[in-house]
């Protein structure tokens, strides 16, 4: 087992890929490949086979091959993520899951009592989190009241996620997969709980996730909070968060949070580089025997399946 009381923690954590697709070869393999901490040993895949990695069809058969692997990053769509974290928790491996950090919270949760039990680290990731305005509004929040809180997260699907069936499946979430993104930059940001108060859940008919999502949500302390989300966007994309205090100052986070704007003025803008971030933080936890497993952007989008209205919009061909 691997187990961080034991590993030499000078030496590069040696990490297998599970799933290459878009994620995994867009950001993981270069995030790794750039963190001398880090060492990239294998990859799976049951079709992909991106240049440059040694690729599996499955975690079963890399693992076997490679007992070094110390660690997985679980780049697969939601729907197969629990079964594949239980495998590898259970083979002793740290475990770092992409969002969301599985299809339903019961999932997440008991991927998270397996890796209690087992004593590995487990990173449920957010990569909007690591986007480099996100911290300077939490700074902002905290020495405000505030009146209200809009997301506006609207991005073209044809674009941005060709050939992703998966999406629409169940379990994949729909236009929640981008979405998520901003609840876990809000659930970082506020320091109140958020309840789901309202949702309107445009499913297509073909398919069985929302491709346009309307939600009406509350904090404890009474701020309302307005998302949008479109999968149907196209010309320009937005990704934003506004934000009002009670003095009427206005905060406002673009493109996914590396823009900052305060009352109008440009304030902090820089390149992203979230996954970097994220790895830093994960190899962290590791050599420190810890894990960082918050789930509540998802238990917003579970709220929202559970109140949410269900409307029928046209069919979605891609
Ligand atoms: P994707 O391009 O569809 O890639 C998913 C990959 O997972 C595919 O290559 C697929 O395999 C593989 N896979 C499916 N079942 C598997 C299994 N049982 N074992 C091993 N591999 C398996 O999707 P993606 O865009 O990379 O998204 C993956 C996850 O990352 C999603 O949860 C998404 O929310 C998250 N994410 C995506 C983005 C983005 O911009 N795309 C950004 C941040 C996070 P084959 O192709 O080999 O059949």
């Amino acid at each position: 087992m691997t187990n961080s009381s034991s590993r030499n923690n000078s030496k590069p954590l040696s990490i297998g890929l599970v799933g290459l697709g878009k994620i995994a070869i867009d950001q993981h393999i270069p995030a790794i490949n750039a963190n001398p901490h880090l060492e990239l040993v294998a990859g799976c895949s049951p079709h992909a086979r991106p240049e440059g990695v040694r690729a599996y069809k499955s975690m079963t058969e890399m693992l076997q091959a490679h007992p070094e692997i110390e660690a997985v990053a679980i780049c697969t769509p939601p729907q197969v993520r629990h079964a594949i974290a239980k495998e590898a928790i259970d083979a002793g491996k740290h475990v770092f899951l992409e969002k969301p950090p599985a299809a339903t919270l019961g999932e997440a949760e008991a991927i998270r009592r397996l890796a209690e039990a087992r004593g590995i680290s487990l990173l449920a990731s957010w990569h909007s989190r690591f986007a480099p305005a996100v911290e300077a509004t939490r700074d902002w929040i905290a020495q405000r009241s505030l009146r209200s809180v809009q997301i506006v997260w609207k991005e073209n699907v044809r674009q941005w996620h060709p050939g992703q069936t998966w999406i629409f499946a169940p379990g994949g979430m729909g236009v929640f997969d981008p979405g998520i993104n901003s609840l876990s930059i809000l659930t970082r940001i506020l320091s109140d709980t958020v309840f789901v108060q309202k949702a309107d859940l445009h499913i297509p008919v073909n398919c069985d996730a929302p491709i346009q999502v309307g939600m009406d949500m509350m904090t404890d302390t009474g701020v309302s909070v307005r998302a949008d989300y479109d999968f149907l966007q196209e010309n320009e994309q937005t990704w934003s968060i506004f934000v009002e205090s009670t003095k009427a100052e206005k905060l406002a986070l673009h493109m996914g949070g590396t823009r900052l704007e305060i009352d109008g003025k440009l304030v902090l803008q820089e390149k992203e580089t979230e996954y970097p971030g994220l790895y830093a933080h994960f190899a962290e936890l590791v050599r420190n025997g810890k894990s960082d497993a918050d789930f509540s952007p998802l238990r917003i989008v579970a709220d929202a399946f559970l109140v949410g209205k269900r409307i029928v919009a046209p069919e979605y061909i891609e």
